[in-house]
């Protein structure tokens, strides 16, 4: 079969926030640059960030980058690679005038500069007063962002295929990556995109769980296409549950509700997270509020006639503000619960949300695997945004600081592969085995007669990583949760397509996103199972305390055998002095 080919400098999978930021460095480089998205660029999940981007530019608080590096470092309860955090943070308040110059609409204070909310684990004077560092276009950040960086890449001429689907990278036998297979999902036709650097900008893998604030295109199909071509994945078990998703329905209540002075309460009425975070009491990072409601609702203090949820407090701040400062919110709360946030309280509990692992990337975006004399990177691939682990959240991410780390990551990325254009002027020779295989994978669906079907496993698959991988874990019950999400792709073999027509086939995709959640659940349940210690957002009741000795150290997953592998943790930032490891309260 013959199939139809493309030639780009760099192939950019994947058009949220990080690919577009990436695609636009490039094109106003003048290279030539292909975006591939399986949704309208504008749709990607980026769209949906609410709260807004971190950056020191104390606009309402004192604030300086530094303190911001010593929060995201002990946010990330010490897993987080220091020189990308110093990068990172340093980078940030540069990054986001950018933006505004580029059409961002920011919020304003009075004075006319931008407006900046207080987010969870924000400090001033490493660990003193709250901070306000999160700049926030209303209660719409990520749909202000992508927006603009769409408009941007459209003038600068970025060639976008929209509505294609990467099925897998295309590898020679020197390991160089060489682009990928894609399939238009409109005709049902296989497309080869060849190019000399590939980017992975796929995005969060939420939809593992089955309660998630993820939109349904976040299947993390970057992670296991990255996994198939033989790369590992890092810091899997790091998965970060909100702490204020809608109860039972998963929609987001973002922290900046919170930032704006909305608080937590319990079938008591009491403000529970004094007990749990004194100082920073709602405000506490993620991990530490998910795990403090989970814990009200399992002691017997949740609330509603199942006991099971909290209610976060939003009517004291009154209409106004509420309809100034988080006017999404109001309609979501509205629209999903029908009540009115400026007079009742909203019943919320921890949902999965934010991917913390990822594929292996330095702060240029290079994609870095161990060999025998320490690391080295995949010539030609690159990985940004949430399916990368550069690493910056570590073992739990602070809210604002990933619309942080797709801009900050992507540029960096774009200026890098620039200079590989520079150095690698040539396509290289395809390698034919490579594109067979990837037309095999996609094959694979063609197969008819009778079988499994995809939306029941796929619901097996969520409920079992939601029982068996949630915020607190267990040796026992995770070794339960792997055996049985190792049944499920047993039974992936034997799901058949009942719908094999070629225009717009949706069940087709929907095969390649599961079969894509498989690997990662896999990946996650594994590497979960591995660590035996509490760090961040992997909460082992087996082993309480966060082991120092043992396990400051990244861990990386194989696909080949389900390996698990580690790798140091970077203590030593790019200038400055590190911080160490130690106890973290908030
Ligand atoms: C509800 C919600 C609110 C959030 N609020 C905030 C916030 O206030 N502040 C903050 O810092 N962070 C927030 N986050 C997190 C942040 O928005 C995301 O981590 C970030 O936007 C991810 O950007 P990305 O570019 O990596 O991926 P995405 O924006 O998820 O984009 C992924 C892209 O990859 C494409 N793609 C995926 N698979 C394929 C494939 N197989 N073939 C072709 N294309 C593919 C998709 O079409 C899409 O274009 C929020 C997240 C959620 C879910």
């Amino acid at each position: 079969m013959t199939i139809a080919k493309r030639q780009f400098d760099t192939l950019v999978i994947g058009a949220g926030g990080g690919g577009l930021r990436a695609a636009l460095q490039l094109a106003q480089a003048e290279a030539s640059v292909a975006v591939v998205s399986k949704v309208f660029p504008t749709r990607s999940h980026t769209v949906a960030a609410q709260g807004g981007m971190n950056a020191a530019l104390a606009n309402v608080l004192p604030d300086s980058w530094h303190w911001h590096m010593y929060d995201t470092v002990k946010g990330s309860d010490y897993l987080g690679d220091q020189d990308a955090i110093e990068y990172m943070c340093r980078s940030a308040s540069n990054l986001v005038v950018e933006l505004e110059h580029a059409g961002v609409p920011f919020s304003r204070l009075d004075n006319g500069k931008i407006y900046q909310r207080p987010f969870g684990g924000q400090s001033q004077n490493f660990g003193g007063d709250q901070a306000a560092r999160t700049c926030a276009a209303a209660d719409r950040t990520g749909h202000a962002i992508l927006h603009t960086l769409y408009q941007q890449n459209i003038r600068a001429k970025t060639h976008f295929f929209d509505e294609y689907f990467a099925i897998d990278l295309i590898k020679d036998q020197e390991g160089f990556i060489l682009g990928a297979l894609v399939l238009e999902i409109e005709t049902g036709e296989p497309l080869l995109i060849e190019a000399k650097t590939t980017l992975l900008a796929t995005g969060g893998a939420g939809q593992l769980f089955r309660t998630n604030t993820n939109a349904h295109i976040n299947t993390g199909d970057g992670l296991a296409m990255a996994l198939r071509a033989g790369i590992p994945v890092q810091d899997m078990e790091f998965f970060q549950f909100h702490p204020t998703g809608i109860a039972g329905r998963g929609m987001l209540i973002t922290e900046g509700a919170r930032g704006e002075g909305g608080y937590l309460i319990n079938k008591d009425g009491e403000r529970f997270m004094e007990r749990y975070a004194p100082h920073a009491r709602d405000l506490a990072s993620r991990d530490v509020v998910s795990r403090a409601i989970a814990t009200e609702v399992r002691e017997g203090r949740g609330c509603g006639s199942d006991g099971d949820h909290v209610l976060l407090k939003l009517d004291h701040l009154g209409r106004e503000v509420l309809y100034k400062r988080l006017p999404g919110i109001c309609d979501t709360v509205k629209m999903f619960l029908h009540i009115d946030p400026a007079e009742e309280a909203i019943p919320v509990f921890p949902t999965a949300h934010y991917t913390m692992g990822g594929i292996p990337t330095d702060r240029h975006g290079r994609v870095i695997v161990p060999v025998a004399q320490g690391q080295e990177s995949i010539p030609g691939l690159y990985a940004v945004g949430e399916c990368a682990c550069v690493s910056v959240h570590g073992a739990n991410r602070l809210g604002g600081n990933s619309l942080l780390d797709i801009v900050v990551f992507g540029r960096a990325a774009g200026n890098d592969i620039i200079d590989y254009l520079n150095d690698n002027r040539y396509h290289r020779p395809l390698d034919h085995d490579s594109v067979e295989q990837a037309m095999a994978h996609l094959q694979r669906w063609d197969q008819k007669g009778e079988g499994e079907s995809v939306p029941v496993l796929k619901k097996e698959l969520q409920t079992t990583m939601e029982n068996y991988c949630g915020v607190f874990r267990s040796e026992e019950i995770l070794q339960q949760g792997l055996d049985k999400v190792l049944q499920l792709e047993q039974r992936l073999q034997a799901v058949r397509l009942k719908d094999h027509s070629k225009i717009f086939n949706t069940a087709r995709i929907e095969a390649l996103e599961l079969e894509n959640l498989m690997d990662i659940a896999i990946a996650t349940v594994a590497s979960a199972l591995g660590r035996q210690e509490s760090r961040g957002a992997h909460s082992r009741i087996d082993h309480p305390d966060r082991d120092d000795q043992r396990w400051l150290k990244h861990s990386l997953y194989y696909k080949e055998q389900h390996r698990l592998d580690y790798k140091p943790v970077t203590l030593k930032p790019l200038t400055v002095d590190s911080f160490p490891p130690k106890e973290r309260v908030y």
